[in-house]
């Protein structure tokens, strides 16, 4: 009796949800509301051959204080090939006006990337204290065809609560090259939630050797970040010329009605994109496109 009582009790473990916040070498950090677990796969892979991602939402069995076993990967809403990362809803691309110096190049190239996958993007310009008039022009092009643009100085303390409630709620990609400000913009996010909550803030080490893993950054009880460098690619996405134009969102009230249905809107006569330039499609966007092309 006292031995199957005994047997009983190790079957009763405590399951819980929870969600990965980092995976390596086999071995995921599992954010849950009874805390974090360091958890390994072995339960799951004996029920499916699902790889668990960082992003997923997961059940694990809980075994002490520290560690469990994944037990189950949830249902995705989606999942990103660059980075690995599962259930995002949005990217903020982050550049900065200059130090690194901005280029409309990079920014387009981040925007198809966002386009190819799917998921909503906006753009935060950071530095506007070295200089305003880049930010500005990037509002003048990219409000127009309906992208939110923030202009921010971390180092004035400047524009960064509209980013924090944008943040809320949601699983944010942070993509931008380094130097630009990320760490800075989380750990003002960060800083400031505790401030407001009046816990001790606590800065979030990023050496930058860590960066080469997407990890979750938690900046509120209902706010992820991932910053990754795994999004910061600047080859564009691998795709069909024909299908490139699908990429710039404000050609595409325009596709399908050139003349040819394999309209590359480059040479071709006839084009409706090509009329638009000027008028709704910005020549500037439009030249990256040709660029993108002819590559
Ligand atoms: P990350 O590599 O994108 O994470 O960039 P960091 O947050 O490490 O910032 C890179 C450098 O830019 C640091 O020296 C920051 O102090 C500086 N920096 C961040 N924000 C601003 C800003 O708004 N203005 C200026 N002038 N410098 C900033
Ligand atoms: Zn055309």
């Amino acid at each position: 009796m006292a031995q199957s009582n005994r047997a009983l009790v190790q079957l009763i473990v405590l399951e819980v949800k929870g969600r990965i916040l980092k995976g390596v070498a086999g071995q995921y950090t599992v954010d849950t509301p009874k805390g974090q677990y360091v958890c390994n796969a072995r339960g799951l892979f004996r029920k499916n051959k699902i790889s668990p991602i960082v992003g997923d939402w997961v059940e694990i069995n809980i075994e002490n204080s520290e560690s469990g076993q994944l037990m189950a990967v949830l249902p995705r809403s989606n999942a990103l090939r660059r980075p690995k990362v599962a259930n995002v809803d949005q990217v903020l691309i982050v550049l900065a006006t200059a130090r690194p110096a901005f280029s409309f190049t990079m920014l387009d190239r981040y925007l198809m990337q966002s386009e190819y996958e799917g998921i909503e993007a906006a753009i935060c310009i950071n530095k506007t204290d070295l200089d305003a008039a880049v930010a500005a022009k990037v509002c003048e092009i990219y409000e127009k065809i309906s992208y939110k643009v923030f202009s921010v100085s971390v180092e004035e303390g400047e524009g960064l609560q509209p980013v924090q409630e944008y943040l809320q709620d949601k699983t944010t990609v942070l993509a931008g090259p380094s130097g630009v400000g990320k760490s800075s913009i989380i750990n003002w996010l960060t800083g400031h939630e505790n401030m407001a909550t009046g816990i001790v803030s606590e800065k979030i080490g990023r050496g930058k050797h860590t960066t080469r893993h997407a990890e979750f950054i938690p900046i509120s009880l209902s706010a992820y970040v991932i910053d990754t460098p795994g999004f910061s690619s600047l080859e564009p996405p691998d795709i069909p010329p024909l299908e490139r134009a699908e990429l710039f969102k404000e050609f595409s009230p325009y596709l399908g009605q050139c003349k040819f249905s394999d309209c590359l809107h480059n040479k071709e006569i006839d084009c409706a994109v090509k009329e638009q330039v000027g008028i709704t499609i910005h020549p500037s966007r439009y030249e990256r496109y040709v660029e993108w092309l002819s590559e």
